[in-house]
């Protein structure tokens, strides 16, 4: 075989295989390499650093220094992938074995969110914490704050953990959000006025993807769905005419400095994000740039530092709502790793670590796919993955796949991306991606 051609006749070897035996042509960098320069378990934060605030005065955390993140799923992997890119090192902690971004961090601490001897094991590991989700106790935010920086603060990610609380920052912020009511109680639940229904009766917090959510169209439906949560504390949301789901990513630095990415669309299906396009195909240009205002005011009044998602809906008459925050990188913005010069993840990493962030520009047209757990297979059939080959044939596509060992209805393995030069190319693409995975069409 002549080295790095590549024989016709080697067989296909598909992700997750371990690469790097027996051949002379595959060069094997395994995961967990350290990138850059200095001790990834010595961070060097310079003299003069304010630990423990996020202060705007926090110097600029250099590359060889350890970063830390809260939750080892796939955000938190592919923010360690963009950190080990700059050469940074990186400490994940998340009480699963076999967690995504445990696979590829180099220290994994495998612990509980709330265990003290595991946050000190991180906070002593890192130069700086970031967190992967917005269900991190926002106790233990703060506990590692009092040793290291930590973006976003516990106070910003509280907000974020709360949809009653979140509402209440978007009427703040003067950003218009669904009409809705708080219900706390059986008096609050009696007060309820008739033009909430129907609507959606969401808890006010732990939802996601769907989940902690009843749809009701009666008072009967609402009181037997208050006692189906558990009445716990909820929100009421009227049920908006929907046009379009669509959303915006923007970081801000300690400084202040904040960018944005494009404005994203998105196709949920069953409570879970399906497709998203970007740009986005149908949605007017000065809707686009009042989600853009709208999501960078949001980020500024919680004095934010970090990556933060803004969802909203366009509703039929073109009018513009704003749904829920992520004090995180997002599902819909995986797109900007292929898409775009700067990818939120990369962001992340700079608003992390006080370096400039430069301004993202999108190079390529894209669609991203989610692959979720029922393309292996539904409940009860032998699990076989999807035929990755054909679909690496297609021009412009880029597999990601999060090391998930056990595939689950509805749970996010992975997702693909379509890039090309035009957002026509993309979508025909994209379109037999989604034929050959057995993805119903947009
Ligand atoms: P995720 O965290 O995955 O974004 P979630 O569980 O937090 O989801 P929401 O984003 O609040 O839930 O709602 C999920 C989906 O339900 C929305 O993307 C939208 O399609 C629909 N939906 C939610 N609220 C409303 C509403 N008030 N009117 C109409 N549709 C709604
Ligand atoms: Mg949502």
């Amino acid at each position: 075989m002549t080295p790095g051609q590549g024989s016709p006749t080697t067989p296909f070897i598909a992700p997750g295989a371990t690469l790097g035996q027996g051949s002379a042509t595959t060069p094997f960098i395994a995961p967990g390499a350290t990138l850059g320069q200095g001790s990834p378990t010595t961070p060097f934060i310079a003299p003069g650093a304010t630990l423990g605030q996020g202060s705007p005065t926090t110097p600029f955390i250099a590359p060889g220094a350890t970063l830390g993140v809260m939750g080892g799923g796939q955000l938190a992997r592919m923010f360690v992938h963009a950190a080990q890119q700059m050469g940074y090192a990186t400490a994940v902690l998340d009480p699963d074995p076999a967690s995504p971004a445990g696979w590829v961090a180099h220290h994994h601490v495998q612990a509980d969110y709330l265990d003290p001897q595991g946050l000190a094991r991180l906070a002593e590991l890192s130069a700086a914490v970031t967190t992967e989700f917005e269900n991190v106790p926002a106790s233990a935010l703060a506990r590692l704050a009092e040793r290291r920086p930590v973006a976003p603060a516990a106070a910003a990610v509280a907000v974020c953990q709360d949809r009653a609380a979140e509402k209440a920052q978007f009427l703040r912020s003067g950003v218009a959000c669904a009409p809705h009511a708080v219900i706390e109680s059986g008096a609050q639940l009696a007060a309820v006025g008739d033009d909430l229904l129907p609507g959606i009766l969401k808890t006010a917090r732990l939802g996601y993807d769907g989940k902690g959510q009843r749809r009701v169209s009666t008072r009967a439906d609402l009181a037997g769905a208050w006692a189906a949560l558990g009445r716990v504390a909820c929100v009421l949301e009227q049920l908006l005419p929907l046009a379009r789901e669509i959303s915006v990513i923007v970081a801000r630095g300690v400084g202040g400095d904040i960018v944005n990415l494009p404005v994203q669309q998105n196709l949920h299906r069953d409570g879970v994000l399906a497709v998203t396009q970007v740009p986005a195909p149908d949605v007017a240009a000065d809707v686009q740039r009042r989600a853009i205002a709208a999501a960078r005011q949001v980020a500024a009044d919680l004095g934010y530092v970090g990556v933060l998602c803004v969802e909203f809906f366009v509703q039929r008459d073109g009018s513009l709502v704003a749904n829920e925050i992520a004090p995180r990188p997002h599902n819909s913005g995986h797109h900007s790793i292929d898409s775009c010069d700067a990818s939120q993840f990369d962001l992340q990493v700079r608003a992390l670590t006080g370096a400039p962030l430069a301004p993202p520009r999108q190079h390529s047209a894209c669609v991203m796919l989610n692959l979720l757990g029922d393309l292996w297979g539904g409940p009860g059939e032998p699990a076989r993955a999807p035929d990755w080959a054909a679909l690496l044939a297609l021009p412009g596509v880029h597999l990601h796949l999060y090391g998930k060992a056990q595939a689950r209805p509805g749970r996010k393995m992975g997702h693909l991306t379509v890039t090309a030069a035009s957002a026509g190319q993309a979508d025909a693409v994209a379109r037999q991606a989604a034929e050959r995975l057995g993805i119903e069409a947009w």
